[in-house]
């Protein structure tokens, strides 16, 4: 009996202990572990930068390690950047096609930029003139347009020439020999001009061909660009035939000083010696050397036999010889040359708004 109340009290004790126990070890709710925090943000950092196509993204760190995110809208500017270098840059104007000036475009989404460069080779091609002899597969039509040009069987115009070479060792640029009497069609076709220089919108081109043949002035007393015979067929002949009424809107005036104190306005000119020796890409006498085109080898301009390279007027007269102007030869170089002499070329020079 003793050994059973023993057993009984021990029993209860230990209920009693591990009961105790586990009241004490239960952990009581703790209502707020931590004090309030307030955070203390720091500034706002570009993590993702915004481009004109994608959202970017800008974060801040608290000291306790919480970070809060935000995002930047796309922006408005693009990044112009990388040089555009399709061949063809397309302006706005309808009545421009340009080679070799190009824009620079956003590296981000390609988006073409309003600024515009000039490369080495640049050229544009505006206006129409008579110039290659017409191919062999095309025939020319009874009809004719209003500059009294014939419609080609390829939908082109084509000037007629009885051809009167000034020598008779001519060739045409395919090989084709310039015989005197016979009649020969030129197709009218774009003039490619070369950029000389480029201020904003503006542009000053010169024509990167011997285009036509002119007399300086049938009357040798002339002393004056201003009063030549080359001066007026430029701004009138040459100036209605070669561009249509929207080309002619967008052919600025150029002043041309023509004599020390003196100057002119026109709207198609001539290259004065400074003009030539100051623009680099006649710095050479090689670069100077301009192509005649195939009608005026058939109408009797003087050429290079070999070359095709025609010879040029420059605005200036010379300063030794009266009755004498300056002209770039087949050479490259300049040499002085009588006003009324028949086979001297025109590279004739411009300036465009383009805007
Ligand atoms: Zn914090
Ligand atoms: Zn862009």
């Amino acid at each position: 009996m003793k050994k059973c109340l023993f057993l009984l009290c021990l029993l209860l004790c230990v209920t009693c202990f591990f009961c105790a126990c586990d009241e004490a070890e239960t952990p009581a709710p703790d209502p707020d572990p931590t004090p309030t925090h307030t955070h203390e943000w720091g500034e706002w950092r570009i993590s993702i930068l915004a481009t004109c196509t994608t959202e970017g993204q800008e974060k801040r760190l608290c000291a306790c390690g919480e970070v809060e995110k935000r995002v930047v809208p796309v922006t408005q500017e693009h990044t112009f950047t990388e040089k555009c270098m399709t061949a063809e840059y397309e302006y706005t104007s309808s009545v421009v096609q340009t080679v070799g000036i190009y824009c620079y475009k956003c590296s981000v989404c390609d988006a073409k930029g309003t600024n515009i460069y000039v490369t080495e080779d640049a050229s544009i091609c505006f206006g129409e003139y008579p110039q290659s002899l017409k191919a062999e597969n095309v025939t020319v039509t009874e009809t004719t347009d209003s500059r009294g040009y014939f419609l080609g069987s390829d939908g082109a115009y084509y000037a007629k020439v009885t051809a009167t070479p000034y020598r008779n060792d001519y060739t045409f640029s395919s090989g084709i020999p310039v015989v005197g009497g016979e009649v020969y069609y030129f197709k009218v076709e774009p003039i490619r001009w070369r950029v000389i220089s480029k201020e904003g919108n503006t542009v000053t081109v010169v024509c990167d061909s011997v285009i036509d043949r002119v007399v300086f002035d049938d009357d040798k007393s002339v002393d004056r660009y201003a009063d030549s015979d080359v001066r007026a067929w430029l701004n009138t002949q040459f100036f209605n035939a070669a561009f249509s009424a929207d080309q002619q809107e967008i052919i600025t005036t150029t002043e041309l000083s023509i004599d020390v104190e003196e100057s002119i306005e026109d709207k198609v000119f001539l290259f004065s010696r400074d003009e030539v020796n100051k623009t680099d890409l006649f710095a050479t006498n090689n670069d100077r050397l301009l192509i005649s085109s195939d009608y005026i080898r058939a109408i009797g301009a003087r050429v290079d036999a070999q070359t095709g390279v025609g010879i040029w007027w420059i605005r200036t007269f010379s300063s030794s010889t009266s009755g004498n102007a300056l002209v770039v030869f087949t050479d490259g170089k300049i040499y002085q040359c009588n006003l009324d002499i028949a086979y001297v070329g025109v590279a004739p020079a411009l300036t465009l708004d383009l805007s």
